[in-house]
């Protein structure tokens, strides 16, 4: 079997398109377009790449873009100061911590902090909690993409075996989630699982957030099976090919921007794409629609607080692909 190639990239792309048709309905509308802020604390050279790329990707749809940046030592009460400025603020439709924050911080106390209804990252503990309750909620952006991929390929979610490789919060947890809610039987693997061959084996739909290259080996994987690797791993240049490996993706990676060599994923793609029914490349799978989904989030905080939509109503659509 020789898989089909699911492209993230397209798929992001009319993502992006159908986004920039409703930011400009909403301009119509209500007569302001979203804008989206974010705001970066330190000179992490990875995450001031993504931050760029994400106000570009606003500037394509039509959003504005608010980019705040901190000094790596600015003061837990300065960052919250300006947070809470940014969920006061009527331009600001959606509010972007990026992470990860530099040690004197809590990255996930800051998050906390964000108005759930301009949480366009899904990350806060009001939005966990609805997606957990099973309520709509902004969703996080990636685990949305990855339910928009398989969408794509009309995977047939319910009734499905997914195995989830990873429990992050930032990802396997809510992936998890929104799996159970579309149905599926789901298994959350971690570094403790024992015979993680054996259970990524049992599935049909089987999903990779690790940070490890090429963990998942054919023997993994079930004939026929959609295979998902969320991974995003760089290769040392100093030592690609050896097994070191570098990881600078921050918390929210997938930046279609950063170039294609030296990148891999959690799957040893050439092998397992003779087994699977389907496979999203890295890069060009998952990493692409992250950005797409934080748009629609954006564009869905925007619709809302201008009192066109319910509180976060919508977020279920099925992907055409
Ligand atoms: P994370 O917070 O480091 O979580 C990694 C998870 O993998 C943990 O749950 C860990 O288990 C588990 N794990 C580690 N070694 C394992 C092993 N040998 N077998 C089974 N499970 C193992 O990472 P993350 O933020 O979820 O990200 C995971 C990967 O996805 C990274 O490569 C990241 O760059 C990528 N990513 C990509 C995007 C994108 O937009 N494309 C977005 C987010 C993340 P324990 O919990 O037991 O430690």
């Amino acid at each position: 079997m020789t898989a089909t190639i699911i492209d993230g990239k397209a798929l992001a792309a009319r993502v992006r398109a159908e986004v920039a048709r409703g930011v400009q309905a909403l301009v119509e509308q209500a007569g302001r377009a979203p804008g989206l802020a974010t705001v970066l604390v330190g000179e992490d050279p990875g995450s001031a790449v993504y931050v760029s790329g994400k106000q570009r990707a606003c500037g394509a749809v039509g959003m504005e873009s608010f980019d705040h940046r901190l000094p790596a030592d600015t003061p837990f009460d300065e960052v919250t100061g300006l947070l809470a400025r940014l969920n006061a603020d009527p331009a600001v439709s959606g509010v972007l911590l990026q992470l990860p924050v530099p040690d004197h911080l809590d990255g996930t106390v800051l998050t906390g902090t964000i108005d759930p209804g301009k949480d366009v990252d899904g990350l806060t503990p009001v939005n966990a909690g609805l997606l957990s309750l099973g309520r709509p909620g902004l969703r996080p952006c990636t685990p949305s993409g990855v339910m928009a991929l398989l969408a794509s390929v009309d995977a047939t979610v319910e009734g499905s075996e997914a195995v989830v490789v990873g429990r992050s919060n930032l990802f396997g947890k809510p992936m998890a989630q929104l799996l159970l809610e579309a149905n599926a039987t789901v298994t959350v693997c971690h570094s403790r699982t024992r015979d993680l061959r054996e259970v990524c084996a049992r599935a049909d739909i089987l999903i990779a957030a690790v940070g490890r290259p090429r963990l998942i080996e054919r023997e993994f994987v079930k004939p026929g099976a959609i295979v998902i690797d969320v991974g995003m791993n760089r290769l040392d240049p100093q030592r690609a090919g050896r097994s070191k490996l570098d990881t600078p993706f921050g918390a929210h990676g997938g930046s279609s921007d950063r170039p294609a060599s030296g990148l891999v994923g959690d799957v040893d793609f050439e092998a397992v794409s003779e087994v699977a029914s389907a496979i999203t490349p890295v890069p060009g799978g998952v990493g692409p629609m992250t950005i797409a989904m934080l748009l629609r989030n954006t564009l869905q905080a925007a619709r809302t607080q201008a009192g066109l939509d319910s509180p976060c109503g919508g977020q279920a659509r099925k992907e055409t692909g």
